[in-house]
């Protein structure tokens, strides 16, 4: 499946229905997705492989992960209304993904059982909650060796300062992020944003 034809399909896929700020669901952008999973299959860490998505939301990343021919995919969010749609999504695809709640911060659950080749995630940006994107990383890099993810721009000197000696950036992807009005605080329709897809690799 080529690059267009993904986005494509992940642009027909259902949103939030209410969206919660301080939980910052923003949907990731059908090309915005389309581009980091296209990016990550092209190296190989996709087909075949067993991908984990954290903070899954409407699960854009999981189902373009399963499009593209992972052979396991997992998509996990802490908002039950959430993982209904996402669940709702990978049905209309006809994909096999298992989806469930759960708070990457929960350090009670057995997180062996999500021991993934691949993660690929689009974290809070940390805009309600400052630092809402590290229990992400360190979940990631504890699950998987190949870390697809994606920041708000200028977030590439922190993440490497943060994961040294766990992990390096293998590159740094820059990509438009057009953002549709979501919530209250929102004064234009829409804004562009530029967000980072960073790919780390565990060391
Ligand atoms: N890729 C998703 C968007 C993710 S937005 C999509 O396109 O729909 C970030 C997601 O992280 C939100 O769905 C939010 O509910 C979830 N989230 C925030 N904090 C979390 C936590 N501690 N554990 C798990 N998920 C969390």
């Amino acid at each position: 499946m080529n690059l267009r034809h993904l986005e494509m399909e992940l642009e027909r896929l259902e949103g939030f229905e209410r969206p919660t700020s301080r939980l910052e669901q923003y949907r990731t952008p059908a090309p915005v997705a389309a581009r980091l999973l296209h990016h990550a299959a092209m190296q190989g860490a996709i087909e075949g492989r067993r991908v984990l998505d954290p903070g899954c939301g409407t699960g854009v990343l999981a189902c373009g992960a399963a499009l593209l021919g992972a052979s396991a995919v997992t998509g996990l969010d802490i908002d039950p209304a959430a993982v209904a749609v996402a669940r709702r999504n990978a049905d209309r695809l006809g994909l096999d993904i298992e989806f469930l709640v759960a708070d990457v911060r929960d350090s009670s659950l057995e997180w062996d059982r999500f021991a993934s080749d691949t993660v690929v995630m689009n974290p809070p940006f940390g805009a309600q909650k400052v630092h809402a994107d590290r229990p992400f990383i360190d979940r990631a890099l504890e699950l998987a060796g190949e870390v697809y993810g994606i920041f708000n721009q200028g977030s590439a000197a922190f993440v490497a300062a943060y994961t040294e000696g766990r992990a390096v950036v293998e590159e740094v992807i820059r990509c438009e992020f057009p953002m549709r009005r979501t919530f209250a605080h929102h004064r234009r329709d829409r804004v562009d944003i530029t967000v980072e897809v960073i790919h780390l690799r565990r060391i």
